[in-house]
């Protein structure tokens, strides 16, 4: 028998009758992650799924790695299933976890009976693995409380499974198991930030990117494609929107005061990602804004945006600090590309004064000089799309 994964689930547990179109969406997510680690059976029973590899190249490692980022799993091990007796478990925890075994200094073991024709109660047979184990490592005590190392036994269905500490999952839901959603993704710290939390809640992302050449560089647009595909293991696949922003910004600033340029910029963004959203069936707009993080970002500023768009526009780091969002940039490995000093179309044409606490009827009547729609229509028209996956 040879060595697998298992996964065990998060919150979809609690999910009682439509559990099994969560598993259903997670076990499909977890074959198109890891089908480039080669060939594996993938089947769920009790809470549980078996990634199990069918021949000799499949990558076992990798997979796990990549279990890791894929959101619905809140735990996951590498175990080694073997006969169900306890003879056969114990020369498996001896074999399979020697290394973990001989390096610990407490332990425990703990046992799950699934199958209830096993001979033995669970704290029976985790009394006598247990005991068996401590005769044989001299450096081991039992700690039933705080173990270094908790020795875990599962017998199932078609065997037992024997798996040293577990290692945690990326928790949430699976992606898409909650619908898509339109990701406006800048080149800062927040949005890819965002993105990350709203697919963790099980939405499946597109990407919308505004870019002003020859305002901004091609090195910031690059610059936000590594963003996207950096999210990738944790969103799955995803489509990258790049749209042209200069025209609009250009008509903003020769036809509208100053102060609100930000405004009316960002009121164009959501229309663009409203549309983005018709077009693949999305039901929100993800942002990266943060409750007075900058000036654009007031309850009144927010109000404006909002007034522009159709859909629920989450704002995941709403009620967030700063360094809380930095430390989970750092955690998904977006920071380092993050802080790279390529300018972003919103800092091309900052105002000097920016109206922080605007009144909607006016930032509408100061937009109205504005040809709304032939600008939204020309910037899509020069949209360029991107597939990105794993
Ligand atoms: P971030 O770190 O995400 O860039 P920020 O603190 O710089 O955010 P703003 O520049 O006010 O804040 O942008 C607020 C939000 O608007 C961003 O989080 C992002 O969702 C969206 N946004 C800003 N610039 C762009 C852009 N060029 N393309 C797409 N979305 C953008
Ligand atoms: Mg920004």
């Amino acid at each position: 028998m040879q060595e697998l994964i298992l996964l065990k689930l998060g919150e979809l547990v609690l999910k009682g009758l439509n559990r099994h179109v969560f598993e259903e969406r997670l076990c499909a997510n977890i074959r198109r992650r890891i089908k480039h680690c080669g060939k594996f059976q993938i089947t769920s029973k009790q809470s549980t799924i078996y990634i199990e590899p069918l021949n000799e190249e499949a990558d076992l490692d990798a997979a796990f790695e990549a279990c890791k980022c894929i959101f619905g799993i809140v735990a996951l091990s590498k175990a080694h299933p073997c006969e169900k007796t306890k003879e056969a478990i114990l020369d498996t925890a001896k074999t399979y976890l020697h290394g973990q075994l001989s390096a610990a200094t407490t332990f425990k073991v703990e046992s799950k009976r699934a199958d209830k024709n096993f001979p033995m109660t669970s704290i029976q047979l985790s009394q006598w693995v247990g005991g068996e184990l401590d005769d044989c490592f001299p450096n081991l005590t039992v700690d039933v409380h705080h173990p270094e190392l908790t020795v875990h036994v599962e017998v199932r269905e078609r065997a037992a499974y024997v798996h040293g500490n577990p290692e945690p999952g990326a928790g949430g839901l699976p992606v898409s198991i909650n619908g898509a959603g339109v990701s406006l993704l800048s080149g800062g710290i927040d949005s890819p930030v965002s993105s990350y939390m709203m697919a963790k809640r099980g939405l499946a992302l597109d990407m919308v990117h505004f870019f002003s050449p020859p305002y901004t560089s091609e090195q910031a647009k690059e610059k936000v494609i590594e963003l996207a595909r950096l999210l990738t293991p944790y969103t799955g696949h995803t489509i990258l929107h790049i749209v042209p922003f200069t025209e609009i910004q250009e008509e903003i600033r020769k036809n509208c005061p100053e102060e609100y340029f930000t405004l009316i910029m960002r009121r164009f963004m959501m229309r663009i990602a409203n549309r983005v959203a018709e077009r693949i069936g999305a039901g929100c707009i993800v942002t990266g804004e943060c409750l007075g993080q900058v000036a654009s970002q007031t309850m009144e500023a927010m109000r404006s945006t909002e007034d522009a768009c159709d859909y629920p526009v989450f704002r995941p780091l709403v009620g967030m600090d700063k360094e809380e969002i930095v430390s989970i940039s750092r955690k998904i490995g977006t920071f380092g590309t993050s802080i790279l000093p390529y300018e972003d179309c919103c800092t091309v044409f900052t105002p000097r004064h920016p109206k922080t606490h605007p009144n909607l009827s006016e930032v509408r009547e100061v937009e109205a000089a504005l040809p709304i729609s032939e600008l939204v229509e020309r910037a899509l028209a020069g949209e360029e799309k991107l597939k990105l996956s794993w």
